[in-house]
């Protein structure tokens, strides 16, 4: 896996681990811990966000962290442990624009396996046009769809999200978008 880094060490008991198939009929290699026989799997992360409306126009944030410094993105993030992927997008769109929402129906679920991860957005009203960006945020603002700074999107799973909310207005009805981006 070149995207993540490898495991070098046993979480369990710390001695160094070796990669190899286990001996389970399992079918990938895995690392695996000589000492304790601790097998690690590694797993695709989620990264959950919103996209956040306010009538015709939706809220990105310009990027103020790496990758993609000075980028435009909506708000998103990595789904923490022990919160559901609504309150994870809810807490990122909180974090990132300092915008509160009402959360809505899921947008799209869009496979990265170059990276390993699956981006879930969903809907979102904006309860206010009043923004408090984080850190993580150099600018929160909105964006009819014509203002959209398309050639500045962050991220692939952003784009295609942003293209099918408007499309989707357009026709007046919301889909759930399966999708898979290189
Ligand atoms: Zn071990």
């Amino acid at each position: 896996m070149p995207f993540r880094t490898p495991i070098k060490h046993c979480r369990n008991c710390g001695a160094a681990v070796v990669y190899r198939v286990p001996d389970d009929g399992d079918t990938r290699e895995r690392a695996v811990c000589p000492a304790c026989d601790t097998i690690h799997y590694e797993n695709p992360l989620n990264v959950v966000g919103t996209v956040p409306y306010w009538g015709d126009k939706v809220l990105l944030c310009k990027r103020n962290i790496e990758p993609r410094w000075g980028k435009w993105t909506l708000p998103a993030g990595f789904m923490e442990l022990g919160e559901s992927t609504l309150e994870g997008a809810a807490r990122e769109t909180d974090e990132e624009a300092g915008a509160q929402v009402e959360m809505g129906p899921l947008l799209s679920v869009i496979s990265v396996p170059r990276v390993g991860q699956v981006h879930l957005f969903y809907l979102a009203r904006l309860l206010s046009d009043q923004f408090a960006p984080g850190h993580e945020t150099i600018e929160a603002r909105l964006f009819s769809e014509d203002e959209v700074p398309w050639e500045e999107i962050a991220f692939k799973t952003v784009k295609e999200t942003l293209l099918r909310y408007f499309e989707d207005r357009r026709r007046g009805q919301f889909g759930v978008y399966n999708l898979e981006v290189t």
